[in-house]
């Protein structure tokens, strides 16, 4: 039996690179701002979902597969798997599921980057890839992005300095295309040209999350590229363009199915749940509603983007479901005082303001919601 006298107990501590980490800023939720400033609903336009209900397959997949959920799912996802290697004309041993992009992201970290080697990126880009370095104990190498100009492009990938930084220690790169949170995209001749000066023995990741919503054709399917290239992989998901945010789905195409093998090796068992697996498939089926939808998404998309720029904001072309209003110090105010007229939108500190395309009444609703905030803030026209 342990001495129950008081003596100085050794205190639990979290690894040094784990209580280092920002803490995880949730989205506001739509129900609860609309509560707390007592408006019927509020928009969010956060978090890069489609504003569409489920598509009716995934409903029914989803109704059909219940009855199976005391059972735990195929670990291999074997029918996805295939449905997905059909889709993309690849072998089904060049794919990997994870439960969300994200949590494939963090699989291709633990199966690649040991303590003190790095992972290199274009900075502003994807949250997760700095954290996820900082947790595997590795160290990041950001490329600034190059600046765009107001009206045209907004800020893109440097991917001559990107080259140029990585070193012996990189194992992994991330280009994220098109970027969140800027919508930009590069075309094919510099990333070819990227993927040619990067060493064979360091893996290139293309996120591909908004894949579904380039419309440019200068802008590389990711997957056609990876083609003869085993250094190569492409991170697709189904929570943006396939609409099953909710049930976390996404996977890696590999050139080499060694790649793949090593993300499947760190998949945590059964995370891709059977619900999940049935939904995704329902969606690959239905890719004809989901091409139709996304057509209406980037319709809006030039339409919000021209009723940005007739208020004077420099918004940039954007190839993915979210523009980007480049406001830099007067960011958080505009997202706050967005809030406080019941839209939900995704502010980057004293860079921009990252906003969902969505319906054209929702995207109505957040345009009159700014015209009322540029009008009744002292400095007028948030222009950058
Ligand atoms: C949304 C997103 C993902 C993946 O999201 P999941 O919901 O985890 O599949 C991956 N990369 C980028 C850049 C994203 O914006």
């Amino acid at each position: 039996m342990r001495p129950t006298a008081l003596r100085r107990s050794p205190v639990v501590s979290a690894r040094p690179a784990v209580a280092a980490m920002p803490a995880y800023r949730p989205g506001r939720n739509a129900a609860d701002l609309a509560r707390e400033i007592g408006v019927p609903t509020a928009v969010k336009l956060a978090s890069n979902e489609l504003p569409f209900p489920p598509l009716p397959a995934v409903l029914a997949a989803i109704a059909a597969t219940a009855a199976e959920t005391t059972r735990y799912p195929d670990n291999g996802a074997a029918v996805l798997t295939r449905a997905l290697a059909d889709r993309y004309d690849v072998a089904p041993q060049q794919l990997a599921l994870g439960c969300g992009a994200v949590t494939v992201c963090q699989q291709l970290t633990q199966a690649f980057v040991d303590p003190g080697t790095s992972i290199a990126f274009g900075w502003r880009s994807f949250e997760m890839y700095p954290l996820l370095a900082q947790v595997a104990g590795g160290r990041t190498q950001q490329v600034p992005l190059v600046p765009g100009t107001p009206g045209g492009t907004a800020d893109t990938f440097d991917l001559t300095a990107l080259a140029a930084a990585v070193d012996e220690t990189t194992r992994l790169v991330f280009v994220c295309n098109p970027n969140n949170p800027t919508g930009t995209a590069v075309r094919r001749a510099e990333l070819e040209t990227f993927l040619d000066a990067v060493p064979a023995d360091t893996l290139v990741v293309l996120d591909e999350a908004y894949r579904e919503f380039v419309t440019d054709p200068g802008v590389p399917d990711g997957v056609e590229l990876m083609r003869g290239r085993p250094n190569v992989a492409v991170l697709r998901t189904f929570s943006k363009a396939w609409g099953l945010a909710g049930l976390r789905v996404g996977y890696l195409i590999a050139e080499d199915p060694a790649v793949a093998d090593a993300v499947r090796r760190t998949l945590v068992p059964f995370s891709v749940s059977s619900l999940a697996q049935a939904a995704a498939v329902a969606a690959l089926a239905s890719e004809d509603e989901v091409r139709e939808r996304v057509a209406a998404v980037t319709t809006e998309r030039t339409r919000l983007t021209a009723a940005l720029r007739g208020r004077g904001i420099g918004v940039a072309d954007s190839q993915a479901n979210f523009v980007w209003l480049p406001l830099g110090e007067r960011t958080v105010e505009v997202a706050a005082a967005l809030e406080a007229r019941a839209v939900i939108t995704r502010p980057f500190p004293g860079e921009g303001l990252r906003v969902t395309v969505g319906s054209p009444a929702e995207d109505d609703v957040f345009l009159g919601a700014l015209d009322d905030v540029l009008t009744s803030t002292a400095a007028g026209v948030a222009g950058a």
